[in-house]
């Protein structure tokens, strides 16, 4: 008979131990938030690699279009979508997929592959969802440290590999770090490792990173049939609300990782804003946000380095500053100044490059609050 508990010590259900172990998913600080709790009135978010300009007027346009047929499913398989993009990289539409943020892309990934007690690796830090979506699956994630200078130590992945290892994630540019390895090192580390392990090469910020860096897709994918690569409309296209995101693999891994999709999970509206941002239409305007996103990234460079701060070269969309343990102190001190970034308490604080003005304001901060000496 069900009733009600008197005992808030009780567990309600029986929640799996994989879920219960698990902390819950901490996004930045909103900007109101931080206001609220310092009592300041403008204050700059640059804590989640948002794009700071919103979607071209023709992808808000669609998208609006879009939602005068919400009575109606969508289309679950975002067929238009995928031969639009499958066009674009010159891939079949089998070796694509769309999901609901390229987070949720890999969520699928690592429920399709992982078992309790499997292995991923990752080189850490990395991407915050990666430990949440293996830990999901009772999976166990690997870490492997970082070089000296924040990048990939990838011989050191590769030898952590072992029977029970599934799957590589591999954030290129690495999330909070903004390093970035090249498609050659990639393709000698998929070689060096185990052909029935998956590389997934996640290129969240593949459209702010040096070109000469090389393309998975057309370096890797052919020659590979155990590399997947996702990507996303959140950043560089600036749909982070909306979420859409892609994957790219061998048509066997891609129909794996549609099984364990939600059903209808790309939203019309989404579907819709991502094909028209695609369009030549958006193009030249997502072209220039871009461009005006990395010349203010290296005019933030310069200014630091000017101030005698050395970071890592970004590829990214964002600022790594290797702060060790004075991380919460900055941070702490940026946000009585209106700045929120996002800290990694002891290891450092990853600011997004914003617009102009808000770039400004986080210059002035870092130089403003006390003790913060390079
Ligand atoms: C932002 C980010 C993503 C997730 O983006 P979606 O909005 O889910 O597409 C994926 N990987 C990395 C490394 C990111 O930083």
């Amino acid at each position: 008979m069900a009733s009600k508990r008197t005992d808030i010590s009780t567990p309600i259900g029986r929640v799996r131990p994989a879920v219960d172990a698990l902390p819950a998913y901490k996004p930045g600080k909103t900007a109101e938030q931080a206001a609220r709790q310092q009592s300041i009135s403008d204050v700059v978010k640059l804590t989640s690699n948002e794009n700071p300009y919103p979607p071209p007027a023709v992808v808000v346009e669609a998208a609006a279009q879009a939602c005068r047929g919400s009575n109606l499913y969508c289309d679950h398989s975002a067929t238009e979508l995928r031969e639009a993009l499958a066009q674009r990289l010159g891939l079949a539409i089998s070796q694509v997929t769309v999901g609901s943020g390229s987070a949720a892309l890999l969520y699928q990934l690592v429920k399709a592959f992982v078992d309790p007690g499997d292995e991923v690796i990752s080189p850490w830090i990395s991407f915050e969802a990666y430990p949440i979506a293996v830990q999901l699956m009772a999976g166990n994630l690997v870490r492997v440290p970082l070089n000296t200078n924040h990048a990939f130590d990838l011989n050191a992945v590769a030898e952590a590999v072992t029977p029970r290892t599934k799957l590589v994630l591999l954030a290129n540019p690495n999330n909070p770090t903004g390093t970035a390895v090249t498609t050659s090192a990639l393709a000698r580390f998929v070689e060096s490792i185990p052909a029935d392990v998956l590389v997934l090469v996640d290129e969240a910020y593949r459209e702010f990173a040096d070109s000469a860096l090389g393309d998975p897709i057309t370096d890797l994918l052919p020659r590979f049939d155990n590399v997947g690569i996702v990507r996303t409309f959140s950043k560089a296209y600036g749909l982070a609300g909306l979420r859409v995101g892609y994957m790219m693999a061998h048509q066997q891994v891609i129909a794996a990782v549609n099984k364990c999709a939600v059903p209808f999970s790309v939203s019309s509206a989404a579907q819709a804003a991502a094909l028209a941002a695609l369009s030549n239409d958006a193009a030249a305007e997502v072209h220039q946000q871009v461009a005006a996103i990395t010349a203010e990234r290296s005019r933030m460079v310069s200014a630091l380095a000017a101030n005698g701060w050395d970071i890592p070269e970004p590829q990214g969309n964002f600022l790594w500053l290797a702060l060790g343990d004075r991380s919460s102190e900055v941070c702490r001190g940026l946000e009585q100044r209106g700045v929120v970034i996002r800290p990694f308490p002891g290891v450092g604080i990853r600011v997004t490059v914003g617009t102009p003005a808000q770039n400004d304001r986080f210059l002035k901060a870092l130089t403003d609050t006390a003790a913060i000496q390079p």
